[in-house]
């Protein structure tokens, strides 16, 4: 749709500037750091100049945290695209994860199919989850369930043209990622996969994790959705074509079973 061509045009533009400014930006945020670091090992410094020193720091890591988030949105050519099971990726990225959720949340992880093979680059489908992962903790600061499932499904025509605009019919290894918490503003959720699109505090929120999310999903021929409840919860679903045994995109057209929506 037009919306979605103006979304991506503008994701793209975005992501060129960013990946041309951020490395350099780096750099110099590498020199203000190192000076600042070494100015607090002045002993002549009082406690309130130390202080200062210290937020000098702090902005500087904020910053190197945002141009590290640009760099990970703008890096299109770096895929490595190999044969990959998604569930052994999760698998990989499991402790991880339940690192980043914390002790109050609930992980759930659960996979109905034996093997799901896609066309992936490791990486990036690890930073998938990290950055869903990271948000659902912040939508659940005192505690909930966070899960995971994946599974295969086969997407008809009917499904494609209801829902979804340039998605080819074929069998898909859905990912579900869901969780308990705050959920999201009906006016939010179409703004969320834009870059810079945050309502999270400065300093906490760079509003780069979804927009990178969707790059992803989107490099790798899948799409994604979600659904929110404020109050309730927040479940994305996204797509991947599986490989068939000779590394192609497998494409059924018998035994149709089109996932609920909800
Ligand atoms: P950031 O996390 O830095 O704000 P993101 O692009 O990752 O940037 O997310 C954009 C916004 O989408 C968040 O600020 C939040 O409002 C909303 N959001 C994304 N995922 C969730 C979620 N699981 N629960 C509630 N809100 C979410």
């Amino acid at each position: 749709s037009e919306e979605q061509l103006r979304q991506s045009q503008k994701m793209e533009a975005v992501g060129q500037l960013a990946g041309g400014v951020a490395h350099d930006f780096n750099n110099i945020l590498q020199v203000i750091e190192g000076y600042c670091s070494l100015l607090q090992t002045d002993r002549t410094l009082n406690q309130d100049q130390q202080a200062k020193v210290a937020e000098v720091i702090a902005s500087a890591e904020r910053a190197a945290q945002l141009t590290r988030g640009l760099l990970a949105y703008s890096r299109k050519q770096a895929m490595i695209m190999k044969r990959e099971d998604l569930i052994e990726v999760i698998q990989q990225v499991h402790r991880f994860l339940s690192r980043i959720i914390g002790e109050d949340i609930t992980f759930h992880s659960e996979s109905v199919a034996s093997e799901l093979p896609v066309h992936a680059d490791r990486g990036q489908i690890e930073q998938v989850l990290i950055n869903l992962a990271t948000n659902a903790r912040d939508a659940m600061p005192s505690g909930g369930v966070f899960s995971v499932r994946s599974e295969r499904v086969v997407l008809d025509d009917c499904f494609v043209d209801f829902h979804q605009h340039n998605v080819q019919p074929g069998t898909y290894a859905l990912l579900t990622v869901s969780d308990t918490g705050a959920g999201i503003k009906k006016e939010h959720l179409e703004h969320i996969f834009e870059p810079f699109f945050t309502t999270k505090e400065v300093g906490k929120g760079t509003g780069l994790g979804m927009a990178i999310v969707y790059g992803i999903v989107k490099q790798h021929n899948g799409f994604i959705n979600v659904y929110s409840e404020p109050g309730e919860g927040t479940t994305y679903r996204i797509y991947l074509p599986i490989l068939d045994a000779g590394g192609n995109p497998l494409v059924e057209k018998s035994e149709v079973v089109s996932p609920q929506r909800g």
